[in-house]
């Protein structure tokens, strides 16, 4: 055989093989499997695995509601405490969501609640952190600033130093995204604080009683501003404490 002819031969010897490079992708019929029943002897024997309680549940409480509507302002028209508490509380929770925090509120509304129902709520539900989201009032029209408390019990020593702890923290962050006037934290024997087994603090946003500060208040950035802060300290508490979120903590916030 020629050479020439040899070399066609094998071309055409090597194509076949191979096949054509430029063919169509072969379609593939996938027959989605049946799910195999387990019969019940075999359920039974099968160790159940244990769940261990979610001990991230934060309870976030918006201040007053309903016929209690707390503080108000001084200038027309009245900004209600009840209100401003609850835009803001529902801002904390989505902060804490998007870092994969679980979160309930004592409401979601302009619902009445005693202040024992919010203690009870918190307590019922096993929650880590109890968060209440207060605004200020004050009859010096110039008192302004934020501020956050949690009670000093001498019993319950633990509790204590955990609820100044996330005071500090959550203050300090507030102080760092608002850029407002820092009170302090303080000791304050109010019920929801001292009803709740686990640690918890009020935070004061501001003075609505204040026209400069409640402007600002009023305004959904700034308002937005004291709610990551709120957050942000609660997260540094929980990653001190050693509690990891359940999602990335860096996810962004949705709020
Ligand atoms: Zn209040």
């Amino acid at each position: 055989m020629k050479p020439i002819l040899r070399l066609f031969f094998l071309l055409i010897s090597i194509a076949l093989a191979t096949g054509c490079s430029r063919s169509m992708p072969e379609e593939r019929i996938i027959i989605p499997e049946r799910p195999q029943k387990i019969p019940e002897k075999i359920v039974k024997k099968i160790p159940q695995i244990m769940i261990p309680e979610d001990t991230r549940l934060i309870v976030i409480d918006p201040g007053h509601g309903g016929k209690d509507q707390g503080a108000q302002s001084k200038i027309y028209p009245k900004c209600l405490e009840k209100n401003m508490a609850l835009s803001t509380a529902k801002m904390v929770e989505s902060f804490l969501r998007s870092y994969g925090y679980k979160t309930v509120m004592t409401r979601t509304d302009d619902s009445y609640l005693t202040l024992k129902e919010r203690a009870k709520f918190a307590n019922d539900k096993i929650a880590k952190l109890f968060v209440s989201v207060h605004f200020n009032a004050a009859e010096n029209r110039k008192a302004h600033g934020i501020e956050v408390y949690y009670f000093n019990s001498e019993p319950e020593k633990k509790k204590t130093e955990s609820s100044k702890k996330l005071a500090a923290l959550v203050l300090d962050n507030v102080i760092v995204t608002t850029k407002g006037k820092s009170r302090g934290i303080k000791h304050g024997n109010f019920a929801v604080i001292r009803e709740t087994k686990m640690p918890g603090i009020i935070v004061e946003g501001g003075f609505i009683t204040n026209d400069d500060e409640v402007e600002k208040i009023k305004d959904a950035a700034y308002m937005k501003k004291i709610a990551l802060g709120i957050a942000q300290g609660i997260r540094k508490y929980l990653q001190a404490e050693g509690d990891c979120p359940r999602r990335d903590s860096n996810a962004r916030p949705v709020a």
